[in-house]
C-alpha cells in the first residue's frame, strides 16, 4: 500500500495562486510512490478563494478544504490543517509559491531515511526589500536572546512532520500556537535543508509591519519568561545607583548648596514613569495570554468544509 502525504497550505485571499500550486503539487506527486491529499485552509478570505476551492474539489477527489469563519491568521490556520490531516507526515507551505514545492521531493527523501522533522532554513533573499529582511533577522536575534528554544533564522513554515509528531502536536491546546518554535521544542530527529524562496507568485503580503511585531512578541512570549525579569534587573540597577548618590544629596543639603533640579528632576520622572509603563506592559501581556488560554475557546471555528470528519 502506498504511503499517504498530506499537504496543508493556508490561504488568504490566494485566488490566482491555489490552481497553480495544485498543479505543481500534482505533477511532482504524479509518478511518484506516494499518494497524496491537499488541506487547503481558507482563513477568513474576502475574495474569490472559497469559491474556487469548492470547484477544485468539484475536479479532483484528493482536495479537502477547510473554511473558517473569519481571519484567524497564519498560524491558526495551520494549526487546522495539521489537526485533520490523515497523511504519514504532513508537509505545510504556503499558498503563494514562495516555497518552492519541488523542494518537497528532497524532504521525502529524508523523511525516508529516518528524520521526524524536515524543516527549511530560507536563505537570505536580496531581493525581499531591505526592512522585511532586517526585521527577519531582527526577529530571529531577540527570540534567541530572550526565549529558552533555539530557532534558526529563516525557518518559516514549510516543514515536513512525520505523523507522529504531528499526533503529539494536535494535542497540544495553545491558544495562537507559534508553532515554528513548538516544533523545535518538541525534539525528535530533525534535520534543515536550505532554500532560495521564490517570489510571491500573485496577490500581496498579508504580513505588515504590525502582524510582524505582533508575532515577534508572541514568538517570545510564548516561549520564554526572561522578559519578567527585566524588572528585577533595572530595579536592582536603578536602586544601587540611587544608593550612591544618597550621600550626595546630604552632603548637598548639609552644605546648604543649592541645587537647579528641574531638568535632571524632570528626566528623571519622564525615564522612570517610561520604564515603569514599559515594565508593566510586559507583565501585561503575559496576563493577557493566560486569560486568553483560561477562556478555553476553541482556537477556530470552522464554517463550512468537505471534510467529512
Ligand atoms: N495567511 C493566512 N492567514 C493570514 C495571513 C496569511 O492563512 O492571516 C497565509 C497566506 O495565504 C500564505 C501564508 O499564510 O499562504 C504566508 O503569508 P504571506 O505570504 O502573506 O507572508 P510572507 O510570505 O509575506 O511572510
Ligand atoms: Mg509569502
Amino acid at each position: 500500500m502506498k504511503k499517504l502525504v498530506s499537504v496543508v497550505i493556508p490561504a488568504y485571499n490566494e485566488e490566482d495562486n491555489l490552481m497553480v500550486i495544485i498543479d505543481r503539487l500534482e505533477n511532482i506527486f504524479l509518478n511518484s510512490s506516494y499518494d497524496v491529499e491537499f488541506i487547503i485552509v481558507d482563513d477568513g478570505s474576502s475574495d474569490q478563494t472559497a469559491l474556487i476551492l469548492k470547484a477544485m474539489t468539484k475536479l479532483r477527489q484528493n482536495i479537502f478544504y477547510i473554511g473558517f469563519s473569519r481571519n484567524f491568521g497564519h498560524q491558526v490556520a495551520l494549526k487546522a490543517g495539521l489537526d485533520k490531516a490523515k497523511g504519514d507526515c504532513v508537509i505545510s507551505l504556503d499558498a503563494d509559491l514562495q516555497h518552492p514545492p519541488e523542494l518537497i521531493i528532497d524532504m521525502l527523501r529524508k523523511w525516508e531515511e529516518g528524520y521526524e522533522v524536515v524543516y527549511t532554513r530560507r536563505k537570505e533573499d536580496k531581493r525581499l526589500p531591505l526592512m522585511k529582511r532586517k526585521m527577519s533577522s531582527l526577529f530571529y536575534h531577540l527570540l534567541n536572546v530572550l526565549s529558552d528554544v533555539n530557532i534558526e533564522s529563516g525557518t518559516a513554515d514549510f516543514r515536513l512532520m512525520d505523523k507522529k509528531v504531528v499526533d503529539v502536536f494536535r494535542d497540544m491546546e495553545e491558544y495562537e500556537p507559534f508553532i515554528r518554535g513548538l516544533v523545535k521544542w518538541m525534539g525528535y530527529n530533525q534535520y534543515a535543508i536550505d532554500y532560495i524562496p521564490n517570489e510571491r507568485y500573485s496577490g500581496s503580503s498579508k504580513y505588515n509591519l504590525k502582524k510582524m511585531i505582533r508575532l515577534g512578541i508572541h514568538g517570545v512570549t510564548s516561549f520564554s519568561i526572561k522578559p519578567l525579569y527585566t524588572a528585577v534587573y533595572l530595579g536592582f540597577m536603578f536602586s544601587l545607583l540611587s544608593v550612591l548618590y544618597i550621600p550626595y544629596v546630604l552632603y548637598a543639603f548639609c552644605e546648604g548648596i543649592e541645587v537647579d533640579g528641574w531638568a535632571s528632576l524632570i528626566m528623571t520622572v519622564v525615564f522612570f514613569g517610561g520604564l515603569q509603563l514599559i515594565i508593566l506592559g510586559i507583565i501585561g501581556v503575559y496576563i493577557g495570554k493566560m486569560f486568553m488560554q483560561t477562556k478555553n475557546r476553541p482556537g477556530y471555528i470552522i464554517s463550512h468544509t468537505n471534510l467529512t470528519q
